[in-house]
């Protein structure tokens, strides 16, 4: 009896407890969809067609996983992708808002404009052989999809034939745009693109991202926007020994300048996220440096606290310079991020559709890779890969303690955007690492690719043939999103993007890299002309 009563009293409790943890915000309730079969049909069209281009979306990822490129210096994806969809009749504009290795593809006309976008660079050190379950890098020291980048324009390319082939014959309005997220991991194109003019005409961003199950959500995410800051000091060479009273040392300002840092961190809030790199810390001890550089994310959950962690980055950087006798430079600003906030009806489509999907059917080849990396991890619990999709689709978020970025977030505060999560990728990694990219040249990161390019494609026939979906959407966007917070951006008007980043990274490694490039024409798979037996594990 009392147990029942305090059972009762523990569901009450949890039932009162879910409106509150998911819909802080007011928000106007979706409308259920209507019987719309034609619709359902072309659906049913698109899943089959995106199941047919299988070896399509295959080829895509092995061949970007082969060039493994980092940001900025993503020369052969960018060519290759831009080939791609000019052969499938996309107008394509090279070389946009000042980046070499980015575009924006073209295929339709007229309402609605439904901007397709996946990032596409990858991490230093983190070149790595598919399929082997531990850590055994292609070439030592390369660079490699880390992060999973290499997947999710095939993701969208591979939805976008399966619409338009569907939207030609049905001649149905709306433009498909497809572009790149250049150089995302150093948060360093999106907001140059909105302030371009990207997205001025789009109607809703659908972007994609890697992950280990599909999922979407909607509202204020957890995680950090940021600013990407390099701070360079300058003072006088002298003979170290002979006469260092004639020297001023740009490098003891950046130490101080990362003592300073260090010791102020105890009082910043707990939701900031800091780290640093020096980047130039002098040529060699005799010569009392004259030059040196460190470079700062400053993280925080919204825009003031950004901004307000910016300038005490300038301060600590300029008392560094008073007590090393140097100068400052000005700053350059390498990259920047909004906070990212995503669209409730848009995110309401797609959790739908991913209902309809759900996730892969994983082979135990599969699974035993997963698996043994889970345990070469040491993961506590080797439970191989996601079997199953959420249970709920999951709003804003009440308490955010800092995280990642993505630069997304500028894109989501200008235009109705959502980031649909495909399961390509293996749960439990540390993510930046060499073990992230293990899947992502095997049928695991082939299966979530086509599993994410099916609810791509279905979002988008919504979009195209629901126009009440895109007003309810802006409205959301205009009442509720935006009705407090109004972006400016973090880029100065005299930023530019960053494009000499990681140029000396790759053209140390490309030689050695171009020796491994995906040959299609040669090669079913890249673990094929690797001569990797699937999967090889302990
Ligand atoms: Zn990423």
């Amino acid at each position: 009896m009392k147990r029942s009563v305090l059972f009762a009293a523990i569901l009450v409790a949890a039932l009162a407890a879910v409106p509150l943890a998911q819909d802080p915000a007011p928000a106007p309730a979706p409308p259920p969809a209507p019987a719309n079969p034609r619709l359902d049909a072309l659906k049913t069209e698109a899943i089959a067609d995106v199941d047919k281009r299988a070896q399509f979306s295959q080829q895509m990822v092995d061949q970007i996983f082969s060039f493994g490129e980092l940001g900025f210096q993503e020369v052969e994806t960018n060519r290759y992708l831009i080939d791609v969809l000019k052969k499938n009749g996309f107008a394509v504009q090279e070389g946009v808002a000042g980046v070499p290795t980015a575009f924006v593809a073209n295929w339709g006309s007229g309402k609605p404009v439904i901007a397709l976008g996946s990032d596409i660079d990858g991490i230093p050190q983190a070149s790595q052989k598919p399929g082997v379950a531990w850590h055994e890098p292609l070439i030592d020291g390369a660079p490699g999809h880390g992060e999973g980048h290499n997947s999710g324009q095939a993701v969208n390319i591979t939805a976008a034939l399966a619409v338009k082939k569907i939207m030609e014959r049905e001649k149905l309005s709306g433009t498909i745009r497809i572009w790149p997220g250049t150089a995302e991991e150093l948060v360093g194109t999106k907001a140059y693109f909105v302030r371009a003019g990207l997205f001025k005409d789009v109607d809703i961003a659908l972007f994609t991202h890697v992950s280990d199950n599909l999922d979407v959500s909607w509202g204020a995410r957890s995680g950090t926007g940021l600013v990407s800051v390099q701070y360079s000091f300058q003072g006088e060479t002298a003979h170290a020994a002979g006469s260092p009273w004639r020297g001023r040392s740009a490098l003891d300002a950046v130490q101080l300048m990362d003592i300073g840092w260090n010791f102020r961190r105890e009082h910043l809030r707990l939701s900031q996220r800091s780290h640093s790199v020096v980047v130039d810390g002098g040529d060699q001890p005799n010569v009392v440096p004259r030059s040196a550089s460190i470079w700062y994310y400053f993280r925080e959950i919204d825009y003031p606290h950004i901004k307000e962690l910016w300038e005490t980055g300038d301060t600590i950087a300029k008392a560094a310079a008073m007590m090393a006798g140097v100068e400052v430079l000005p700053t350059k600003l390498l990259g920047s991020a909004w906070p990212q906030h995503f669209n409730r009806t848009v995110a309401e489509t797609t959790w739908a559709n991913i209902q309809k999907v759900g996730t892969p059917q994983w082979s135990d080849a599969d699974q035993q890779l997963a698996k043994a990396l889970q345990k070469e991890l040491k993961n506590p619990r080797a439970e191989g890969l996601t079997m199953k999709i959420g249970n709920s689709l999951s709003g804003p978020v009440r308490e955010n303690n800092g995280g990642g970025s993505d630069d997304i977030g500028d894109v989501s505060w200008n235009v109705p955007t959502v980031t649909l999560r495909y399961p390509s990728n293996i749960p439990g990694l540390p993510g930046h690492n060499w073990a992230n990219a293990i899947s992502m040249a095997t049928p695991i990161a082939h299966k979530g690719v086509t599993a994410g390019a099916k609810v791509q494609a279905m979002t988008m026939l919504d979009l195209v043939m629901r126009p009440e979906l895109i007003d309810q959407a802006w409205k959301y966007f205009r009442e509720v999103q935006t009705k407090e917070t109004k972006y400016e951006p973090l880029i100065r008007t005299g930023d530019q993007p960053a494009t000499w980043l990681n140029k000396a990274t790759m053209d140390k490694y490309r030689p050695e890299m171009k020796k491994y490039y995906y040959d299609p024409s040669r090669y079913k798979s890249y673990l094929d002309q690797l001569g990797i037996k699937y999967p090889t594990v302990k």
